[in-house]
């Protein structure tokens, strides 16, 4: 809008310059036709009386009986003057004098001037020198005799215009005297100005109108070169402007590639997600779902720059979901909306599904912020590379949680390692030191279970330990955690619970395990039985050692009493601490070897 306004003003001050410029021309143009005239007239004018004069001479010395006589004595013959005084009559001169080689006038037209003598420096210092004198001047009309005669039409009392010319008589190489002819040159003059002032103008017209066209000519072919020029610097603009956009963007693509590939959690990489997202495509709102581990539901995970995302959505509730490929909402003349994006009120958006190794694992749905935004389609590609790299990010942070999953899973039970629970008892023990808060073990043991492995085979045992897995998981909630420390012993840490509790708790188990029946093949397995050691922190020790020994003794007792019973650590027994490391209560996190009475059993 300004940049119009701009180049408005800028025409609007050429077509100002060229008119202004053209103007002054015409103005000059006139100034000359009215002044140039004058000058050139009466240069062509002198020409032309000096040679008419030469003619007026030349008659005047013809019609003299005696020349030489006549002007060597001053004394004009009767024949000759009748001719003299014919003379006005019958050419333009209309006043003539002779003059004497010293000046002195003999003759002339009006009888006044007989007599008279010529000083002037001119006389003596041109016409005597044998030169021709001549003089151009105005007098008035009373002054000019006989001007009917000479003039078709009188022009008032106006002053003439009329032209004196000395004439040297030159005799036998001999300076003899001089002939003054004036004659009216008004009329002449007068004809001869107006035509040249025609002829100028007709001169001038023709070169304003080339010379304006020209200018016109220019001053067009230059605006178009002006208005190309334009164009081509607005689209070189254009052009530079979209490559720093791409670079912005790749730059942005890259920094968010290497902070997704830095996360540790799906939590920290939404995180991420959202603040990227948020600075890369500002004019779009987005939202992030991720099928749950069920896959029959996606999960809401992260919303941005005004999006908000529902806790969960079905897979068929997508049509980019269902397609299999992104769905753009609004490029297309029918289109349906897809259920997860209800209420809808017209705008635009993309839904981007996440394919992480050819499995997809959520959507990425992003809205235009407003109905009218053009860009928001334009970015599609943009979009669409970001959810590549969210795709990359989830996948890694997958693999790398499957990783650290098996790495702290025992993979018959799905239960947590030994290595696990070392590492959690430390954790929690310190928290219970910080804070004072409880926490208690109980060591778990599957009684006779080398017999029953014998009898009925290590498939059997398998199914049978799989299923007392699945109890004491079941057992655990919040962050409680059971635990398969080996063979068929299990551990589990229940934070912040009253012993009677925890007693009450194992008593629980003990029946559940009991209750268990496990079908293999046609038959079903005798039910198993366990036994229960619980130990309690601060009561039966601060470190993770005594506290996993103290519980392996309750087993132990509880082995001892026959098994299929709980037992409490005894509170009185003494804890050794046969390792000075143990002084430290985060001290070894694996238990000492042939620890465990069970073992030694
Ligand atoms: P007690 O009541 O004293 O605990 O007797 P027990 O037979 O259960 O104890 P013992 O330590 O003598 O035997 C443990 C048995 O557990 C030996 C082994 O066959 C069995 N076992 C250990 N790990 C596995 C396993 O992963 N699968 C199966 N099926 N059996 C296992
Ligand atoms: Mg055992
Ligand atoms: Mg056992």
């Amino acid at each position: 809008m300004m940049e119009n306004t701009q180049s408005g003003m800028l025409a609007r001050l050429r077509w100002l310059g060229l008119t202004t410029f053209l103007g002054g021309l015409l103005i000059v143009a006139i100034w000359g036709v009215l002044a140039l005239p004058v000058p050139i007239v009466d240069r062509m004018l002198e020409a032309d009386i000096r040679r008419q004069a030469e003619l007026w001479e030349r008659r005047v010395i013809l019609h003299m009986s005696d020349v030489q006589r006549t002007f060597d004595s001053g004394v004009v013959v009767e024949h000759d003057a009748e001719y003299l005084n014919m003379m006005p009559e019958a050419s333009d001169v209309y006043r003539f004098k002779l003059f004497e080689a010293d000046g002195t006038v003999f003759w002339s037209t009006r009888a006044s001037d007989i007599g008279g003598q010529n000083t002037k420096p001119y006389f003596l210092e041109i016409v005597s020198q044998g030169g021709v004198y001549y003089n151009h001047m105005e007098k008035p009309a009373s002054e000019v005799d006989d001007l009917p005669l000479h003039v078709r039409q009188m022009d008032g009392d106006k002053p003439r215009h009329v032209a004196e010319i000395y004439r040297p008589i030159l005799l036998n190489g001999r300076f003899s005297g001089a002939i003054e002819f004036y004659t009216d040159i008004t009329e002449i003059r007068n004809t001869f100005i107006l035509r040249v002032r025609i002829l100028l103008s007709v001169l001038c017209g023709v070169a304003y109108l080339a010379l304006a066209t020209n200018s016109i000519v220019i001053y067009r072919s230059n605006r178009k070169q002006i208005k190309a020029l334009s164009r081509q610097s607005d689209s070189e603009r254009d052009l530079m402007n979209e490559q720093l956009r791409l670079a912005r963007e790749v730059r942005l693509l890259g920094e968010l590639n290497e902070w997704l590939q830095s996360s540790r959690s799906l939590d920290e990489l939404f995180d991420m997600v959202a603040r990227f997202m948020t600075h890369i495509l500002p004019d779009a709102e987005g939202s992030v779902y991720v099928y749950s581990n069920s896959r029959d539901v996606l999960d809401g995970s992260a919303s941005w720059n005004g999006g908000n995302h529902k806790a969960h959505i079905q897979p068929e509730s997508c049509w980019g979901l269902r397609r299999g490929r992104t769905y753009e909402f609004g490029a297309t003349e029918v289109d349906f909306v897809c259920e997860h994006a209800e209420p809808h009120d017209g705008r635009p958006y993309f839904c981007f599904p996440i394919l992480a190794h050819g499995e997809t694992v959520g959507l990425m749905h992003l809205r235009a912020k407003r109905e009218d935004c053009e860009c928001f389609r334009e970015n599609k590609k943009l979009a669409q590379m970001c959810a590549e790299q969210i795709s990359m990010a989830i996948a890694n942070v997958r693999m790398r949680d499957q990783l650290h999953d098996q790495s702290v899973r025992d993979p018959l039970t799905g239960l947590f390692n030994r290595r696990h629970m070392t590492d959690t008892l430390r954790k929690c023990l310190k928290r219970c030191q910080g804070q004072g808060a409880r926490l208690s073990l109980i060591a778990v043991d599957v009684d006779h279970f080398k017999k029953f492995n014998d009898n009925h085979g290590h498939d059997a045992g398998d199914m049978v330990l799989r299923a007392v897995g699945s109890v004491l998981d079941q057992a655990c909630d919040r962050d409680e955690i059971a635990c398969r420390i080996g063979g068929e012993e299990f551990t589990l840490l229940l934070p912040d619970l009253p012993a009677e509790e925890v007693i009450a708790r194992a008593e629980r188990l003990r029946q559940a395990v009991e209750a268990i029946t496990v079908r293999y093949g046609e038959k079903s397995l005798p039910r198993v039985t366990i036994s229960l050691g619980v130990a309690h922190y601060p009561t039966h020790g601060t470190m993770p050692q005594d506290l996993m020994r103290a519980a392996d003794e309750a087993l132990y007792d509880a082995k001892a009493s026959g098994r299929n019973q709980v037992c409490v650590a005894d509170q009185s027994k003494p804890r050794p601490h046969p390792d000075p490391r143990q002084a430290d209560p985060m001290g070894p996190s694996e238990p000492q070897p042939g620890q465990s009475p069970l073992a030694a059993e």
